[in-house]
């Protein structure tokens, strides 16, 4: 019973939060609508790049190929060309190549419809099987796509802001983070809501809960949250011992 509350507490926090979130950076957008397969091509070109850099590499893969078949069909080489400017493209172009193979002998054909009709779990593990697909990309691919699946996407901002604020572990991965969170968010939740929660605590990730310092003392989640309270007690013991 215990436990019960204590999960039925953690939603209505994490509820509050989104809500906290969306009054200080307002509605998020546009919600992308890209077909699965080509959802799984930006998610897996677009790790640890900038938005404008990865979305240029797309693009570039659309224009030099024409269509996801023939980037299956073309040399690494040609697809590295293409996608030279994202980070580790070195990695990315074989794992692009040997996913969208994978995908074609699965299905018979380039296709990820099967999906749509799996629970969002099994249709995690189905995406996590293929070649340089992590808990990220898979997400992003159910979520972001017209699969419009309830999955969340958890990023480097998204994940540095569960570990500030306790959710979890300073060390915890993004598949762990992922485990730990998703339980805990309500089931009323469409995948449009679950995609304003991952851009809101990306937002606030990239703007105040900075990498190094974060900038505490403008964040709308202050309240609420372990770090702040943690270094609010610290400087408060600081005071008191100056007093002393
Ligand atoms: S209060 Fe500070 S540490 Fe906590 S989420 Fe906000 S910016 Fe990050």
């Amino acid at each position: 019973m215990q436990l019960l509350l204590n999960l039925d507490d953690r939603t209505h926090e994490l509820t509050d939060i989104h809500q906290r979130l969306k009054r200080h950076f307002g509605l998020q957008g546009p919600y992308r609508a890209l077909d699965p397969v080509s959802q799984l091509v930006m998610a897996l070109i677009g790790g640890k790049t900038r938005g404008e850099v990865s979305l240029s590499a797309f693009e570039g893969l659309v224009a030099r190929f024409g269509h996801w078949e023939a980037v299956r069909d073309a040399p690494v080489a040609e697809i590295y060309e293409v996608i030279c400017g994202v980070t580790f493209a070195e990695l990315k172009a074989p794992r692009l190549k040997a996913s969208l193979l994978a995908v074609t002998r699965a299905h018979g054909a380039l296709t990820l419809s099967p999906l749509e009709d799996m629970a969002v779990g099994d249709a995690l593990a189905w995406l996590e099987r293929l070649p340089g697909v992590g808990r990220k990309v898979a997400a992003a691919t159910l979520n972001f796509s017209t699969l419009r699946k309830a999955a969340l996407v958890i990023d480097s901002h998204h994940l540095r802001v569960l570990r500030r604020l306790g959710y979890v572990g300073p060390r915890t991965g993004i598949a762990q983070a992922y485990d730990l969170v998703m339980p805990l968010l309500p089931e009323s939740w469409t995948a449009r809501d679950f995609d304003q929660h991952h851009q809101l605590m990306k937002v606030l990730g990239q703007e105040i809960c900075r990498n190094g310092v974060p900038i505490c003392e403008r964040c709308p989640l202050r309240s609420v949250c372990a770090t702040a309270q943690r270094d609010g007690r610290r400087r408060h013991d600081a005071g008191q011992r100056r007093q002393a």
